[in-house]
Parts: C-alpha cells; sequence; structure tokens
C-alpha cells in the first residue's frame, strides 16, 4: 500500500461510522494541512511572537498561522510554551468546566509529556502529579520536558501499569491517554496509514483493556478517570468506556460543549445509566482526531490515606532533618513549605502539602524525577543543577546575565563563549528574563552548563 493511501477495512469501518455522504468529507480533511497550536506556561509568561488565534476549549491554548522554527525560539527551550495539537486540549475544558478538585493527580501513560504540562499548570501548587511511562527512553523525554516546565510538582516515574497495584483508590485523578492505532494521526503522519491495520485496532483494544483495568481501581471515592485516544474507531473508544461501566462502579460525567466547536457527543448505555464520549474530527473540528471520556467514581469508593511517618526509610532517597531544611529553604528562597531530600549528595525540593504521599510513592515505584533537583553543596557553596534554573524558585544569590537572541542560540548549541564585565563564578543566563541555563566563569574561560544531550544541533 502506498504511503498516503488509506487502508481498505479503515475506509469501510468509517463509512460505517459516519454514513457514505459525511465520510467524503471526512475523507478529503484528512488531504489539508494540519494547523500548529501551543498551550502557554502562565509561569513562564512572555509575549508569544507569532500571529495567533484563540482555542475555545483551551485555556492557554492558541492556533498559531503558521508553524514556525520553534528549536530557533530561544523561550520554547525555556518552557514558555508546548507545542500541543488542538483537540487534546479539551482536557482543560473538562478540568475547568466540571471544576476537578485538584489534588494528586497520575498519567499514567504520559510522554511526550503534552497533557503531563497541562495538568502540572491546572494544579500548580496545589497539587503533585505523578507523571509516568512504561518505554525508557520515552520517560526520559517525558522527564525534560516536565524539567522545562519548570513547576516543580511533578514526580516522573517508569513503571508499568501493573506496578500502581499498590496505589488502589489513591489518587484524585487517573488520566489514560493510550496507546492506541493512531487513526487520528493520519493526517499530521501519513506513516501512520501504512502502520494500520484491523488486527492492531484488536490488539490495542485488548491491552487498552489491560490498562484501564489496573487504572479504574486507582481512583478514590469521588475522584475522575479520564480515557482518550487519538483514534476514531468504537473498538478502542465505546467499547472500552462500555468495559470500564462493566468492571467498576462509575458514575457518568457529562461535558458542557459549544455546538460550534464541532465536537461530536457519543453515549453508552449501561444498564441503569448512560455514559458519554468526545469525538473530534478533522472534518469538523479545528484539530486531528481525538476522543475523551470521564467517568466518577462515587463519593463512597475506596480511597488511601496516607499515614503520617515520622522516618522515612528509603534505600537511596533520604529526607533532610528539619533544621538542615529551614536553611535550605532560605537559601533557595522558597514559601517556607519545603521538604528537602537527598539523593546520594543531590539536593532535591518538593511542596510540603504532599510529602508523605511523595515518599509512599517512592516505596511503590521507580521515581526518574521529583520535584525540583537543586543540586550539590560544597560548604555553603551551591553547584546548582540544570533543573534548579529552569523551576520556578528563585536563584537568590547568583549572578544573572540576560542574553540577546544570538547569544541564547549559541548558548543552547553549546558554543564557546565570553560576555564582557562577567561576574566570576555561577551566572544564571537568561532570555526575555526567562533562565535558560547557567555558566561558571573561571575567568580565563566560560564552561556551558547546558545538558549536552539537550543543545540545539543545527
Ligand atoms: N499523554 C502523552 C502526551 O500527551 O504527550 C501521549 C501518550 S501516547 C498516546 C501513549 C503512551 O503510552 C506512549 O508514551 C507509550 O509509550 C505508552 N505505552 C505503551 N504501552 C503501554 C502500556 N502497556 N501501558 C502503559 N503505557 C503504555
Amino acid at each position: 500500500m502506498a504511503e498516503n493511501q488509506l487502508p481498505e477495512a479503515f475506509e469501510s469501518q468509517m463509512h460505517a461510522l459516519l454514513g457514505a455522504a459525511e465520510y467524503a468529507v471526512f475523507k478529503q480533511a484528512l488531504e489539508f494541512p494540519t494547523q500548529t497550536s501551543i498551550r502557554i506556561n502562565q509561569r513562564k509568561a512572555v509575549e508569544i511572537p507569532y500571529p495567533k488565534r484563540v482555542i475555545p476549549w483551551a485555556k492557554d491554548g492558541y492556533f498559531l498561522e503558521e508553524r514556525p522554527s520553534f528549536t530557533m525560539d530561544p523561550t520554547f527551550h525555556a518552557g514558555a510554551y508546548y507545542v500541543q495539537e488542538a483537540s487534546s486540549l479539551f482536557i482543560s475544558h473538562i478540568l475547568e468546566s466540571q471544576k476537578i478538585p485538584k489534588g494528586i493527580y497520575l498519567d499514567l501513560a504520559a510522554a511526550p509529556g503534552g497533557k503531563s504540562t497541562l495538568l502540572s499548570s491546572y494544579l500548580g501548587e496545589e497539587g503533585l502529579l505523578v507523571a509516568n511511562e512504561v518505554i525508557a527512553s520515552r520517560a526520559q523525554i517525558l522527564k525534560e520536558n516536565v524539567i522545562k516546565w519548570g513547576l516543580g510538582n511533578t514526580v516522573v516515574t517508569h513503571n508499568d501499569p501493573e506496578h500502581f497495584s499498590p496505589l488502589e483508590g489513591f489518587f484524585d485523578l487517573v488520566l489514560v491517554d493510550a496507546p492506541c492505532s493512531g487513526e487520528g494521526m493520519f493526517r499530521k503522519d501519513p506513516m501512520a496509514r501504512s502502520e494500520w491495520s484491523a488486527d492492531h485496532v484488536s490488539l490495542c483494544s485488548a491491552r487498552q483493556k489491560r490498562i484501564v483495568d489496573k487504572a479504574g481501581e486507582l481512583v478514590k471515592g469521588g475522584g475522575y478517570l479520564l480515557y482518550s485516544t487519538c483514534t476514531f474507531n468504537e473498538k478502542e473508544n465505546e467499547e472500552i468506556l462500555r468495559f470500564l461501566t462493566e468492571e467498576f462502579a462509575f458514575e457518568p460525567v457529562r461535558i458542557a460543549l459549544d455546538p460550534s466547536w464541532g465536537i461530536v457527543e457519543t453515549q453508552v448505555n449501561s444498564e441503569e445509566e448512560t455514559f458519554y464520549g468526545y469525538r473530534f474530527f478533522p472534518h469538523k473540528v479545528a484539530g486531528e482526531g481525538f476522543f475523551i471520556t470521564v467517568l466518577r467514581r462515587p463519593e463512597e469508593g475506596y480511597s488511601q490515606s496516607v499515614a503520617a511517618t515520622k522516618e522515612f526509610k528509603h534505600h537511596s532517597l533520604k529526607r533532610v532533618g528539619e533544621k538542615e531544611s529551614a536553611v535550605l529553604e532560605q537559601e533557595v528562597g522558597g514559601d517556607g513549605s519545603g521538604k528537602f531530600y537527598l539523593l546520594q549528595d543531590t539536593f532535591f525540593r518538593v511542596g510540603g502539602a504532599y510529602f508523605r504521599e511523595l515518599e509512599k510513592l517512592a516505596h511503590v515505584l521507580s521515581i526518574r524525577y521529583f520535584g525540583v533537583e537543586l543540586g550539590k553543596k560544597q560548604g555553603k557553596e551551591w553547584i546548582p543543577s540544570h533543573e534548579w534554573a529552569l523551576s520556578l524558585l528563585p536563584k537568590n544569590g547568583f549572578a544573572k546575565y540576560e542574553l540577546s537572541l544570538e547569544e541564547a542560540l549559541d548558548f543552547l548549541r553549546k558554543k564557546e563563549q565570553s560576555f564582557p564585565d562577567l561576574t566570576l563564578g555561577w551566572v544564571l543566563l537568561s532570555y526575555q528574563k526567562l533562565p535558560l541555563g547557567w555558566i561558571k566563569n573561571l575567568d580565563k574561560r566560560v564552561n556551558n552548563y547546558y545538558p549536552k544531550e539537550w543543545r540545539i544541533r543545527n
């Protein structure tokens, strides 16, 4: 099959879903160019230099008129915005319109991190997000995006959904953005067409059932489960929703829609109730293919609470004592709530509200990152980590230097640089006031501490 041809079985499946006349319009829409969109990081707000228009269902979401070279924009590397497909930003409308309570959230299939950074922004200082990815290389990309976003309220884990068993009834919200057959990506990524097959759809559906079977039990009483895919077929959408209603006691959640958005509501009837799903077709919505459903666990459902423990015994993480923590909190300019941990000789900080839950997670999961990595200390001197630079925490006591565009790009390329009248020692570099990273001025030369693996390569 040619790369951009649609698989026959896909065509008949869509034909059945849409009817002949609408299918023709859908098929045509697959040939139109995709629209680039971004979601702004309000906590790192800068003026976005591209012509843009609001995405009506997404707080902080914008369509761009053209796709610029994001790589050449230092504010992109500083975490000022995330390039994200518009349909999936509907999650923002769900959270805001339902006023979903903040707390401990889990994004079970999180890489590369689009929806995790959205959840992280929604939670702000009032929650903790566990962003999990089962594939190691993808967990690394997820970690990088979480660090760039910089809000310090996220734990990145690398686990199979099965590993979450001890966390039954633990989360206020669980998002399963499931691995799927990717029919909604046929426009953006023509390769997806040649990888599609009816067998793959069945395989995805079976895997999705395994994942949601675990995810469902992790939601606490009164909490929410969000299930989404970027595919159209019913096997991976309505069938999974039906499976969830059969396996668990969930209540339906119906989301208010503005008809002008073009989002299609779909229904699944259980014995007693009607459940709702939302489908995004490219011929109706200014976005790619997407499906999402929202369910709520009854208030009386099982909730796991975490007992307060004086001590925290862990094979690699150590909680820093109260006296030392108070000193550290002053040094890093935190709001006074910070809890500090040592991983070997590297310090990490988390906001205090959820430290008990973090400690519970550390016993159960394989943590790849959490809170803000601050760095090491040599006597009273900090050897600051790049992660601290990109976080929202102040960087009091360090010299700062604002870069021009060319200088910022050279820094991100890790080119050799010199700067006039630079203070000796650690200097925080910024572009448009957004921190980009550290250099160390040794007088005769300047060392660039931008992570090698993140550098701009062209
Ligand atoms: N939520 C992400 C975002 O918004 O950037 C996209 C997630 S992508 C649709 C699905 C993810 O599920 C992939 O990162 C994939 O590696 C992961 N995955 C694959 N198999 C899985 C499994 N058996 N259980 C959980 N996650 C799985």
